[in-house]
């Protein structure tokens, strides 16, 4: 494990989309996505929801917590993440029932497996809020 956070040489355009409140809302340590009033939860939140077309502008917080669904590590990276490699990187299914893909950090690939419990931790990255998996 390390402590480095990956840098990038490129300025980053998501806190300026339709989402800009989930990242206003990781900033108060709070992990958020948006709920569509007739399917439920969506992930990553989205202001309309692609299913049915309905407006999507209910925020949930969600508890963060859940399992591992899917996992690898990473060994040939994109440049900005190249320091860390290798990395883990796992699909979560969190207890409300999205599927979240994000670094695992403080574990070593060899301990975790599928329904591993995990939970997310809100970090910085690229200088600006994110978040990654951790051991529950
Ligand atoms: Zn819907």
């Amino acid at each position: 494990m390390t402590d480095q956070q990956p840098q990038t040489p490129y300025p980053l355009l998501y806190p300026e989309t339709e989402i800009k409140q989930f990242w206003e809302n990781l900033a108060k340590d709070k992990f958020t996505t948006t709920k569509c009033p007739k399917c439920g939860l969506l992930w990553p939140p989205k202001s309309t929801c692609p299913k049915c077309g309905a407006k999507a502008d209910e925020w949930i917080e969600l508890a963060g917590t859940g399992e591992i669904y899917a996992l690898t590590q990473v060994g040939y990276a994109p440049p900005a993440y190249k320091p860390l490699t290798p990395y883990i990187l796992a699909v979560g299914q969190l207890d409300e029932g999205p599927l979240v893909v994000a670094r695992v950090e403080d574990a070593k690939f060899e301990d975790l497996k599928i329904g591993t419990k995990i939970k997310v931790k809100i970090k910085k990255a690229f200088d600006v809020d994110s978040y990654v998996f951790v051991p529950a």
